[in-house]
C-alpha cells in the first residue's frame, strides 16, 4: 500500500519542516517542500515569465511569493514521482489550493496552530545544516555543539530570510494570502488543527495520532 498524502500547513515557523522530517520518516514517504526546492534553484531564469523579478532569489530576499507558475510545476513533479507525501510549505494562496485540487487526492490536511507573537523569535533563532537539512533553534532545540549539526557535523547557519524585518513581511504575507487557504480546508471539513505550541515532542504525538486515525 502507497503511504498516505499528508499536507501540512501553518505560518512561517510554525514547526512544519520539524514535523515533516518526523512524517517521512515514520510513514516512510517524500518530505516535498516548495521552499527548499526554491533554494536550490534560487537563481533559475524566470524572466521569460514577465513577472516583477527575473529570478526566484528577489522574491524569496524580500519575503515575497515566489509566481504560481514556478511552484506548481515544481509540486506537479514531485508529486508525480512520490509514492506518498508530506506536502511542507504549498499552496500558499488560493490559486494554488484549486491548481493542488486538480493534481492530486489529500488523505489528511493537518494546521499546526501557533501565536503569531512566538513566531518572530523562533525564525530568527532557527539555524539550518548547511549539509543535511536538520533544522534547529538557538534556545528551544540547540546542538550539542555551537554551530555543529548533531546528525551530521555540517555547518549550521541562519537563512538569508530569517532576519526580523523580512520575516515580519513573510507574516504579513502569510495572513493576506495563506490564512484564506487555512479557512478554505476548515470549511471543507478536511483540516484536524494541533497546537504547535507544545514541546516539539508533543506536536509530533499529536500529529503521528491524527494521521494515524484519518489517513
Ligand atoms: P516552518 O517549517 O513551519 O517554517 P520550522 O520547523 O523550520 O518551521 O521551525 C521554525 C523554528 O522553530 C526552528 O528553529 C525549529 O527548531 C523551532 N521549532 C519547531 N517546533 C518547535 C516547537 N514545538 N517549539 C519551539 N520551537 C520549535
Ligand atoms: P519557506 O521555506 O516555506 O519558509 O519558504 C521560503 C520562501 O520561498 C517564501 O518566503 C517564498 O518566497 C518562497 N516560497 C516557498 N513556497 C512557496 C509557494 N508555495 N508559493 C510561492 N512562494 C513560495
Amino acid at each position: 500500500m502507497s503511504g498516505p498524502n499528508v499536507l501540512i500547513l501553518g505560518a512561517p515557523g510554525a514547526g512544519k519542516g520539524t514535523q515533516s522530517s518526523n512524517i517521512a520518516d515514520e510513514f516512510g514517504v517524500e518530505h516535498v517542500t516548495t521552499g527548499d526546492a526554491l533554494r536550490a534553484n534560487k537563481d533559475m531564469d524566470i524572466s521569460h515569465m514577465d513577472a516583477e523579478y527575473d529570478i526566484p532569489r528577489a522574491y524569496m530576499d524580500a519575503g515575497e511569493l515566489v509566481p504560481d507558475e514556478v511552484v506548481n510545476e515544481i509540486v506537479k513533479t514531485a508529486l508525480a514521482e512520490a509514492d506518498g507525501y508530506v506536502l511542507d510549505g504549498y499552496p500558499r494562496n488560493l490559486s494554488q489550493a484549486k491548481y493542488l485540487d486538480g493534481i492530486t487526492d489529500l488523505d489528511i490536511v493537518v494546521y499546526l496552530g501557533v501565536d503569531k507573537n512566538e513566531l518572530v523569535g523562533r525564525l530568527t533563532g532557527r539555524r539550518v545544516c548547511d549539509e543535511c537539512g536538520a533544522n534547529y533553534h538557538v534556545e528551544f532545540n540547540p546542538p550539542e555543539e555551537e554551530g555543529v549539526c548533531d546528525e551530521c557535523g555540517g555547518d549550521l547557519t541562519q537563512r538569508d530570510d530569517d532576519t526580523e524585518e523580512t520575516v515580519r513581511e513573510r507574516i504579513t504575507v502569510y495572513e493576506e494570502n495563506t490564512e484564506p487557504v487555512i479557512e478554505r480546508y476548515e470549511e471543507e471539513g478536511d483540516l484536524v488543527r494541533v497546537d504547535g505550541e507544545q514541546t516539539p515532542d508533543e506536536v509530533w504525538a499529536d500529529v503521528r495520532d491524527a494521521i494515524e486515525s484519518e489517513a
